[in-house]
């Protein structure tokens, strides 16, 4: 449940003028999903804007008693949504993806005013979230199994991927758009129903998402969204054995507890949870290139990703050089309401994850950080953090430890590739790595070496509907997008025909 928390004096009014003009009103309806009803829910919680602290809407407030409806009817609508054609589902799917691209501006409103993410990267994750759908239309008609050479005279051996049963996403509020349909592409095109509970914090997306697949024809039961407490709407997720696989995109402590919770109706997992990433800069590279691409991996989403660069370690002979170059271009962002169209950093979602950057700061100075760059106080509202360059940051600083998740940079001085490669693995978490260095050798070294889920070789932009996202270690198991992503809604086959002649004998 959230409440309001603070009042922005610059921003008041921002979201509200921009809502007016949104043309789908029932986009901020705020009703749930369940069983093909729009349910208005006797209690409801209020939606804020993280800029301002001013609430805008307000959604149906789901219970347990909610869920289990949700349970029921997706069991129900899954042997029909099954047996339609793989191509069938993959053009409802089509139709969900291009009604996303045609109010694409409605949904990126609607993000920045429940996110506060800039509304130009809204608009990317709408196309990105998008994608999935496409992707995973096409993909649906390719879930091949084998042929395996039988090891048995006259045996025929079949491997077939059939749908898992009835799924459910619990989704953050980081991307509220492009973690559910990365999810939902993937369960729907295998054939199976999935239920969304999304973090409070961003339910409007969550639900504009369910009124266009609705649209779509999706069937009813087949993409249900309800929004409230996550402990009361996973508890039932978790316990009841309809529900095959559970997919989750969040923090490592949610994501174990999530663990062990599935463990007593030996449930499927997929889990998206933190990662540290080491971003490693050698000075053999072009440092215009390298201020680039770590400018994308520190400062996209405001820092609020998983795919954050956490320590930038910067080899010796560059490292002034560097920080100089790095300082200069955080110097020129601007931070603000994210609907403000020069904005580059928006507010933080949640005063919990602002909170922990400004520990995190004070935490490195006092362990003898230098702060190399910081815009003046701002003063915009506890939301938001002024992007800040850490120097001379060291290994047993906190920022060097756990996942930052805002616009903190954290620089590290380095020697050599070795000490390099074990200070950047010895972390628990391993979702994304980058390498910059205009060494052939070096870079295929490092990508084989570093531990993590996706490695950047010269890039801060890698992730799509065709890559196998996911990460190593503590930070996840399973994968999201490419082909893999499909696999993680479906069970294995494996079928023995003992006796291929005699059955033809019979036939004739
Ligand atoms: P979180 O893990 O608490 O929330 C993610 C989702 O899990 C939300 O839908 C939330 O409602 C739900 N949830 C929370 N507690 C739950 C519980 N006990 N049982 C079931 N569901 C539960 O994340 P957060 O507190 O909002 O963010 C904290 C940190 O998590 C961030 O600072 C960041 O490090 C990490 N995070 C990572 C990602 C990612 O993309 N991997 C996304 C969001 C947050």
């Amino acid at each position: 449940m959230q409440t309001l928390r603070h009042q922005g004096p610059r921003f008041a009014g921002i979201t509200t003028e921009h809502l007016r003009n949104i043309g789908r009103r029932d986009f901020l309806a705020g009703a749930a999903l369940v069983d093909g009803s729009w349910i208005e829910g006797e209690h409801r919680d209020v939606v804020v804007d993280p800029a301002n602290g001013q609430g805008f809407a307000d959604v149906a407030h789901c219970d347990a008693a909610d869920m289990n409806l949700a349970i029921a009817a997706a069991e129900r609508s899954f042997s029909g949504w099954r047996e339609l054609l793989p191509g069938e589902r993959g053009a409802i799917l089509k139709r969900w993806a291009s009604l996303m691209l045609d109010h694409s501006e409605e949904l990126a409103i609607l993000v920045t005013s429940e996110q506060g993410k800039p509304v130009a990267e809204a608009r990317c994750e709408i196309a990105y979230g998008a994608g999935f759908l496409e992707w995973f239309a096409a993909e649906a008609e390719r879930a091949y199994g084998e042929t395996i050479p039988s090891h048995k005279a006259g045996g025929l051996l079949q491997v077939r991927m059939q749908p898992i049963g009835v799924t459910a996403a619990i989704t953050p509020w980081n991307f509220p758009v492009a973690m559910i349909t990365r999810k939902a592409g993937a369960a729907l095109a295998a054939g199976c129903p999935m239920i969304v509970k999304p973090a409070p914090e961003t339910p409007l997306s969550a639900l504009a998402l369910a009124r266009l697949a609705e649209e779509a024809g999706v069937p009813r039961g087949v993409f249900q969204v309800l929004v409230g407490n996550p402990i009361e709407l996973s508890a039932p997720l978790l316990r009841d054995t309809r529900v095959r696989a559970l997919s989750f995109t969040g923090s490592t402590q949610v994501g174990r507890l999530l663990l062990g919770g599935a463990a007593e109706s030996v449930k499927k997992l997929s889990l998206e949870l933190g990662g540290h990433a080491p971003f490693l800069v050698f000075d053999d590279v072009d440092l215009e290139k390298a201020v680039k691409g770590v400018m994308v991996a520190k400062f996209a989403t405001s820092g609020q990703d998983c795919l954050a660069a956490n320590r930038i370690y910067v080899q010796k002979k560059i490292y002034r050089p560097f920080v100089a170059a790095f300082a200069l271009a955080i110097a020129r962002l601007k931070v603000g309401h994210g609907l403000e169209p020069e904005t580059n950093i928006g507010p933080m979602t949640k005063l919990s994850v602002a909170d922990k950057c400004r520990m995190q700061i004070d935490d490195a100075v006092k362990r003898g950080a230098r702060v190399v760059s910081t815009n003046p106080d701002l003063n915009l509202g506890p939301n938001f953090v002024t992007p800040t360059l850490l120097g001379e940051v060291t290994e047993e600083m906190l920022i060097a430890r756990e996942e930052t998740f805002g616009p903190v940079a954290a620089v590290l001085p380095f020697e050599s590739e070795e000490e390099v490669i074990a200070r950047a693995n010895a972390n628990e978490m391993g979702l994304a790595g980058y390498v910059y260095t205009d060494s052939l050798r070096r870079a295929l070294r490092l990508s084989e070496q570093i531990e993590c889920g996706m490695v950047g070789v010269n890039t801060a932009s890698f992730t799509g509907p065709p890559i196998p996202f996911g990460g190593w270690k503590q930070s996840g198991l399973g994968r999201e997008g490419s082909r893999h992503g499909l696999a993680e809604y479906m069970e294995l086959k494996y079928v023995c025909f003992g006796d291929l002649a005699a059955l033809e004998k019979r036939n004739d």
